[in-house]
């Protein structure tokens, strides 16, 4: 069986600043990514996506973004990015190679790959992202609905449901901007449990995220006092809220019940829906850890600032509010890698 250092699960951004953390800090890592490429759940977002954070708060750890700091960057740039940073990291990374399980041995950790294939590590990073696990919440008559029912990490563009009557369910930035960008060719209510809140993209002539880093916001470590993330505001720079209030999409709270196409609203009124589109957010997509004892019965790992107490070798990387607001962005993971890297190499060189 193979013997390695440091195994990173997890090929996109936060596998590759992970990487590039454990580099710095003299360990050889072995990614191991399923995909083919090195650009994590990139490529699979919504087609019109772009980024929320500026090309200048957009960047891992080593390298610039590139191009005019202030402009948002769109889905592709963010593909094209992490392509590139994979390629000048100096680290061996395995595409193509999905991690089934790891276990726990007397050198470390043992992995079994998806082909069977087995690998002996004395320390793994969990770096898999969330995108794998859509979260689908459990809502009045939803089982029972007879049309069609899609998570928004399948939705790519709005052009199949043109002439639609659609319920987007969720308040988060998501939601918002595929209900507006659907809105253009659908009849479609913003359904959710709170009113959706929007946090002004710039102000005083400045982004949001500069003012996130000047007031320390960003990096707050205030993560492990949250049991559950919030939802994050829509960041806006003023068209979802016009949108909103000229009701395309319109805003409800969510539906009481469901029977066959027709959907029951707060009010006692019913209609017919084509589609329901859950923007209801994700979950760590750990399944690999179950048989370890990692993970809790919802399958959320028990760390703190992404170190188990349970087993020494093994960390996170990449899970919403590990530590701080940034944790789970392109600006904020290299931070938390940095860490996570440090604690991994203290340990590795101690024994
Ligand atoms: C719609 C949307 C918009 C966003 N916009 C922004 C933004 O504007 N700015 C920002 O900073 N952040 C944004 N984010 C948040 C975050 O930056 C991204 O979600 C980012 O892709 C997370 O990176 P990751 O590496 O943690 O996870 P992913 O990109 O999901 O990568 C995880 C990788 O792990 C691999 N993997 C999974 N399981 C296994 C396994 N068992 N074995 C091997 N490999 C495995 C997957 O194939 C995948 O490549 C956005 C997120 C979403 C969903």
């Amino acid at each position: 069986m193979e013997r390695i250092d440091v195994a990173v699960i997890g090929g996109g951004q936060s596998g590759l600043a992970t990487a590039h953390a454990l580099l710095r800090q003299g360990l050889q890592p072995v990614v191991l990514e399923a995909s083919t490429e090195t650009s994590g759940s990139w490529p699979r977002y919504y087609d019109s996506l772009t980024l929320f954070s500026p090309a200048g708060y957009s960047a891992l750890p080593g390298m610039p973004f590139g191009g005019d700091p202030d402009r948002y960057p769109h889905r592709d740039e963010v593909v094209a990015y992490l392509l590139r940073y994979a390629e000048h990291l100096d680290a061996d990374i395995r595409t193509g190679t999905r991690v089934r399980e790891v276990r726990a041995d007397n050198s470390g950790f043992a992995l079994t790959l998806e082909d069977g294939d087995r690998l002996s590590t004395r320390a793994v990073v969990a770096a898999s992202g969330t995108f794998g696990r859509p979260h689908h919440p459990a809502l009045p008559g939803l089982e029972g609905f007879t049309g069609s029912v899609l998570h928004a990490a399948e939705y790519r563009t709005p052009e199949p449901y043109a002439g639609q009557r659609i319920v987007v369910v969720g308040a988060g930035n998501s939601a918002v901007q595929i209900a507006a960008e659907l809105a253009a060719q659908a009849r479609v209510t913003l359904a959710a449990r709170h009113p959706v809140r929007f946090a002004r993209r710039r102000t005083l002539g400045r982004d949001l995220h500069w003012w996130l880093t000047r007031t320390g916001l960003d990096t707050l470590p205030v993560g492990r006092f949250l049991r559950t993330p919030p939802t994050q505001p829509v960041i806006d720079d003023g068209r979802y809220r016009a949108a909103v209030a000229a009701g395309a999409p319109d805003r409800r709270p969510v539906f009481t019940g469901i029977d066959g196409i027709k959907v029951t609203w707060a009010d006692g009124s019913t209609e017919a829906v084509d589609t329901i589109l859950l923007a209801t957010g994700y979950r760590p997509d750990l399944p690999y850890l179950a048989s370890l004892g990692a993970l809790d019965e919802h399958g959320h790992p028990l760390h703190r600032e992404g170190l188990p107490l349970t087993h020494p070798g093994l960390a996170y990387v990449g899970l919403e509010w590990q530590r701080s607001l940034s944790s789970n962005s392109l600006r904020g993971v290299g931070r938390d890698a940095a860490r996570v890297a440090h604690r991994l190499a203290a340990r590795l060189h101690r024994h």
